[in-house]
């Protein structure tokens, strides 16, 4: 059983970045600037934003935060919007979710340049996806399809599963796991799926995205199955300082035996999903300053 190191992987491609970044300075571009918008005070849109702004940091990318108190309106917001998508010293940003119940995700998703979402949730660039146009893919879904190829995993013929169909991470993967670089045959399997166990018992890969902690036992998984584990929920802990930690959505301690490759959690998936959206700027970048 190999562990996929995430981290590790994540800090290899966060330093071909900054490698790049050099590079482009020097023959006379912009760094690559990132925004991202961020509304009222959830403690983990703070984290998150406060992560993407460090990350972007550490490969030499400017970064700007634009912040807004809880009842910021949804018109403001749209305006903010156009000034950024009309900003020609910024290649991408992003506008972190959940926003308030009073403004419309969709709406604002919609209003950003599909060339400056570097989160990939327009409807361009998920159609894009979708027909294998060049595109912005959302991170986790680039992320762990990045993983795959990094660790050479086969996955020509092979039997996909992936529990969960979420617009971020499951509907999307499933999409490029099917693609011709990649060709799996995928299922996409979720909470009115019949006879879960056998299916997830099917995978060659199995990935499950579903957001409940240690829902994969080994007895849903093949023997020689490599295991992706999206799933990342706080649960109480006596152990840490916090008072929490982060579980996955897979038994790890029964699972992993059974497996050729697994991810862990924390530092599996999460690195990479920070890290794509990294590139996705940079290839904004290349694109704007062409
Ligand atoms: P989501 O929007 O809540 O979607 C969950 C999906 O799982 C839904 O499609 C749901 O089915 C399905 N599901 C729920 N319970 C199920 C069950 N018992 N059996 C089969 N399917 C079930 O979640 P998400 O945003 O995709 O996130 C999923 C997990 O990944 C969460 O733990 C999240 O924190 C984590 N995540 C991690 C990263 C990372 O970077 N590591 C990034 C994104 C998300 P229905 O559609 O039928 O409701």
């Amino acid at each position: 059983m190999q562990i996929i190191d995430g981290k590790a992987t994540a800090k290899a491609i966060k330093a071909e970045i900054a490698q790049e970044v050099t590079q482009m300075v020097q023959q006379g571009f912009r760094r690559p600037h990132l925004a991202a918008v961020l509304v009222g005070h959830d403690g983990g849109s703070e984290t998150y934003v406060a992560y993407k702004i460090k990350d972007c940091e550490e490969v030499g990318f400017t970064s700007s935060l634009v912040r807004y108190e809880d009842n910021v309106t949804e018109e403001a917001l749209l305006k903010k919007i156009s000034e950024l998508n009309a900003d020609n010293g910024l290649d991408g940003f992003i506008v972190q979710l959940p926003l308030p119940d009073h403004i419309s995700e969709q709406k604002i998703i919609e209003a950003i340049d599909p060339s400056k979402d570097v989160d990939g949730f327009h409807p361009v660039n998920v159609g894009k996806t979708v027909i294998g146009l060049p595109s912005f893919v959302s991170a986790t879904p680039y992320g762990i399809v990045e993983l795959i190829k990094r660790y050479n995993i086969e996955t020509s013929g092979k039997n996909c599963v992936i529990v969960g169909r979420s617009n971020i991470v499951g509907r999307p993967l499933s999409i490029l796991m099917s693609q011709k670089a990649i060709n799996a045959t995928v299922t996409v399997a979720h909470s009115r799926t019949k006879n879960l166990k056998e299916v997830c018992r099917n995978a060659d890969i199995l990935i499950p995205a579903l957001g409940s902690p240690e829902f994969i036992n080994e007895d849903m998984v093949k023997e020689g199955a490599v295991v992706i584990d999206v799933g990342t929920t706080r649960v109480k802990s006596d152990e840490t300082k916090s008072g929490f930690r982060l579980k996955g959505d897979v038994n790890y301690e029964k699972v992993a035996p059974k497996c050729s490759f697994i991810t862990p959690v924390p530092g599996g998936v999460g690195p990479m999903t920070r890290v794509s959206l990294l590139l996705n700027t940079l290839k904004a970048a290349r694109l704007s300053q062409k």
